[in-house]
């Protein structure tokens, strides 16, 4: 990404109440937008007192709590054990609803490479790959995602300084980069399973995340 950052516009913002599997209950303003470089349909959910938050952040105050979620149709639609993202979800609206923030949603499933590529990459851990190596024997990067559109609808919505919600420190670099100040990173909680272990072994190593992992490797 190089020069300014395109703008974006929103489109639409309407309420939405919001009913997770174990009884957890919030009510989300959503947002569309217009203008967002990749034309795909990503959004943005209000949470908790989000518009005081933004308010006092705009005035000089603490910055909102903001977490990027790139979409995972296995694990947060179908609370899929192989990775962490459905308690992360999970766990992010709750923390941004008490906080007051943002929670963007990204149509990046499986690390920006789709989903039938990330089931495809599946196949070939199962048959002794991490999930980056995977992700380069189909010929793709090892993380594909991309933040562009989630800095244009912090920018539209007025929340250019956040509070990051995130162990991935290239999601704070990349925003950082698109002119989004990260004046703090949150480290989520830890959502280990004996399914998803090698998974959460390899974000550790293999791109540096922030999680505390409660064995040796
Ligand atoms: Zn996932």
């Amino acid at each position: 990404m190089s020069g300014a950052l395109p703008v974006a516009t929103i489109r639409t913002e309407v309420p939405v109440p919001l009913r997770f599997p174990d009884g957890y209950t919030t009510t989300a303003r959503v947002f569309s937008f217009h203008g967002l470089v990749d034309g795909r349909e990503h959004l943005a959910f209000g949470l908790g007192d989000w518009s005081v938050a933004l308010d006092r952040a705009a005035g000089g105050g603490p910055p909102p709590l903001v977490r990027p979620h790139s979409e995972c149709l296995t694990g947060d639609v179908f609370g899929s054990q192989r990775c962490d993202c459905g308690p992360q979800l999970r766990e992010a609206v709750e923390r941004i609803a008490d906080a007051g923030g943002l929670l963007l949603y990204l149509r990046q499933e499986g690390r920006g490479i789709g989903l039938y590529a990330k089931l495809d990459a599946y196949a070939l851990q199962d048959a002794g790959m991490d999930t980056y190596e995977a992700n380069e024997a189909l010929g793709r990067g090892a993380d594909e995602r991309d933040y562009t559109v989630a800095a244009q609808m912090l920018v539209a919505l007025g929340a250019d300084r956040v509070a990051l919600l995130s162990n991935n420190p290239d999601k704070a670099e990349q925003l950082r980069r698109l002119g989004v100040e990260v004046a703090e990173r949150v480290p989520t909680g830890l959502h280990l399973s004996a399914a998803n272990a090698g998974y959460l072994a390899a974000k550790v190593d293999r791109a540096a995340h922030t999680i505390d992992l409660p064995f040796v490797r």
